[in-house]
């Protein structure tokens, strides 16, 4: 006998809100079927446990797509329902549940709702005309029950002759929704949402038959496999897993088929449930941090990559999966950002990755400096995004010094500069940095003759991240470019030279140079140029900012130690002019490339001395 019904709620108001909201997402529908599939074995499988429903065979959730008939099927092997249940929870609860989301979405002004939970079955009506449902209860001398609705406002419900216990959903797919009538999207789906579920899914399995033709002899019989991995590594005790199951672990989850360079397995219960493991990718190109995926899931469950309330931005740079069944999933972004179980989470997630970091930097400093390269980039990122991180790995940041060995930074700083000190013109102790290496090649190899060291900072990120460590250590630490401030690092003693000087300025008169005279301890080098560190990363900004260039305050330091500049004093005025326009472009060409208009002043000088050289 077959009964029809009304829906109660009026879900004629419901559905354009739906459709609008799920329209980029229309493709979880089939996440809640199977997720309500997945929920009805657990259901039967803990009554089987008390004895209150029979022990069963291998529990299953089969999926076949029927391009033919137009429709997507989910079938399962679960608890069932009696003809009230569906009434109850299908007709009842569902669409109500539908129309309690469709309220919570309005009073969150329409922002994403996280979990995208508390749709539930309803959403299958994005993409259905119509929906079947045939069930059978695991309860005794229970009937099957098939019901029937276009999802608006009737539906019908009688008996069938379902003999086995469980549920199909048949879902006849909307004109035009139909790639989801293809295996292909259907993998994918089910790759994406429904890769940890708990029991195994089969898609469009072959029948016994073809298997039986398809086996061949002497071999084993051909099978069906599962889509899915029931049992995720993440679930295991960490003891228990090899490092070969973490290695396969990441290739199968990310296709990545680079090696990971560590990673750290979360397991936790207290205060909060939180499983799952967070791998460091090698890094494919050093000038961009690439954007990794975290994936969060919900008991096996996914729900979304990069949630950055959960998990930290910058730790987003890893490759992840985070299983917690205790974030709250049905509610709005706003309400997440301000939860204290989502803040406890997201930082316990920080904590566990820098003291990782620190425990490989104790333990193994070998692979530490190994994998530094690939990770240096995200750690610096992390510092600035997180002061709690920076605060848990500020001794473990390594920088390169010019004998190529990696010194932690925090050897760098100085002691903190007293108030008087201030007072009196002391600065926080200066640490030279390299940026380029080769077009900084003329100062590495004073320094190095000088025996001064210097870190390199040649990262696209370290002029952020010394600027945020000055920012940390006012005063404790300065840092300047090699070429900042050279006639400080490396004078042997102050010597003004008025002659000197003079000589300069007439020669250079209209540039827009400052001279000085000292004594340098390298007496090779006849003039070197310095811009301020200040004055240069103002222009920095300005040109990243696209104001243009600022001002470069150009100083050259004449060395008063070198031979040639001595032997400039005696010479005659037309000689000394073209000395020093001589000395002051060899000095620029090592600080920058020459602009064509220099390039031309410097063959026309060198041309000139040439000339004189030989003519004696
Ligand atoms: P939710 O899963 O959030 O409770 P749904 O709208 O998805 O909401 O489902 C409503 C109810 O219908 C479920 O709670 C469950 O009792 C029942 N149900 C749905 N699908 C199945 C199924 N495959 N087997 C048994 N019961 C089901």
């Amino acid at each position: 006998m077959e009964r029809q019904g009304n829906i109660r709620i009026s879900s004629e108001n419901m559905m354009p809100i739906i459709k609008k909201w799920l329209y980029s997402e229309k493709d979880i529908f089939l996440r809640e079927i199977v997720a309500n599939a997945s929920d009805a074995i657990t259901k039967v499988i803990k009554l089987s446990q008390i004895g209150e429903a029979p022990q069963s065979e291998d529990y299953k959730i089969t999926v076949t797509t029927d391009e033919k008939a137009g429709t997507l099927t989910v079938e399962d092997n679960g608890i069932g329902m009696t003809e009230e249940e569906v009434e109850k929870y299908i007709t009842q609860i569902a669409f109500s549940g539908a129309a309690d989301f469709v309220e919570k979405y309005e009073k969150a002004g329409g922002e994403g709702i996280i979990g995208h939970f508390g749709l539930g079955f309803y959403s299958a009506y994005m993409v259905s005309d119509s929906i079947e449902i045939f069930t059978k209860s695991y309860k005794e001398g229970s009937k099957g029950v098939r019901w029937e609705s276009d999802g608006n406002s009737t539906y019908t419900v009688g008996d069938c002759d379902k003999q086995d216990r469980g549920t199909r959903i048949v879902m006849h797919i909307a004109k035009e929704e139909k790639e989801f009538l293809k295996e292909g999207t259907i993998r994918q789906l089910l790759h994406k949402y429904c890769a940890f579920m708990p029991y195994e899914i089969y898609l469009n399995p072959k029948s016994e038959a073809q298997l039986k033709k398809e086996s061949k002899k002497d071999e084993e019989p051909a099978k069906n496999y599962p889509v899915n991995t029931p049992k995720p590594l993440y679930l295991k005790q960490p003891k228990d897993c090899t490092e070969e199951e973490y290695k396969a672990f990441y290739r199968e989850t990310f296709s990545d088929y680079n090696e990971p360079l560590f990673w750290i397995h979360l397991n936790m219960e207290y205060p909060f449930r939180l499983k799952g493991i967070l791998y460091f990718p090698k890094v494919k190109k050093q000038v961009e941090l690439e954007r990794g995926q975290v994936k969060l899931y919900c008991n096996q469950v996914f729900i979304a990559d990069n949630i950055k309330e959960v998990i930290p931005e910058f730790l987003q740079l890893l490759n992840g999966v985070i299983d917690c069944p205790d974030i709250p999933l049905n509610v709005s972004r706003s309400f997440l950002q301000n939860d204290k179980q989502v803040q406890k989470i997201s930082k316990h997630i920080t904590k566990k990755v820098a003291d990782k970091l620190v425990a490989l930097f104790r333990d193994d400093r070998e692979k530490f400096n190994n994998c530094w390269p690939d990770i240096a980039t995200f750690v610096k990122f992390g510092c600035i995004k997180d002061d709690d991180f920076y605060g848990k790995v500020s001794d473990i940041i390594v920088f390169k010094n010019l004998a190529g060995e990696y010194m932690p930074v925090s050897g760098y700083l100085g002691e903190e500069i007293t108030e008087e000190q201030a007072k009196e013109g002391k600065e926080p102790q200066a640490v030279y940095y390299v940026s380029d290496e080769s077009k900084q090649a003329q100062y590495i190899k004073m320094f190095k003759d000088a025996g001064l060291d210097a870190i390199l900072c040649d990262t696209y990120i370290d002029p952020h991240f010394i600027s945020y460590l000055e920012y940390k250590n006012p005063k404790r630490v300065r840092f300047l470019r090699i070429d900042a401030d050279v006639a400080n690092a490396l004078k042997e003693e102050s010597s003004e030279d008025g002659d000197l000087k003079k000589i300069f300025e007439t020669a250079l008169e209209g540039k827009n140079v400052t001279i000085k005279t000292e004594k340098l301890k390298d007496a090779s080098v006849p003039a070197v140029v310095n811009v301020s560190e200040f004055m240069r990363r103002m222009s920095e900004m300005n040109s990243f900012y696209m104001m243009g260039n600022g001002p470069q305050d150009v100083t050259l330091i004449v060395n008063t130690a070198n031979p040639a500049v001595q032997a400039l004093k005696d010479a005659q005025s037309e000689a000394q002019n073209t000395a020093a326009n001589q000395i002051y472009l060899l000095a620029l060409m090592n600080y920058k490339p020459l602009t064509s208009e220099e390039l031309t002043a410097f063959t026309a000088t060198s041309v000139a001395l040439l000339e004189k050289y030989l003519k004696k």
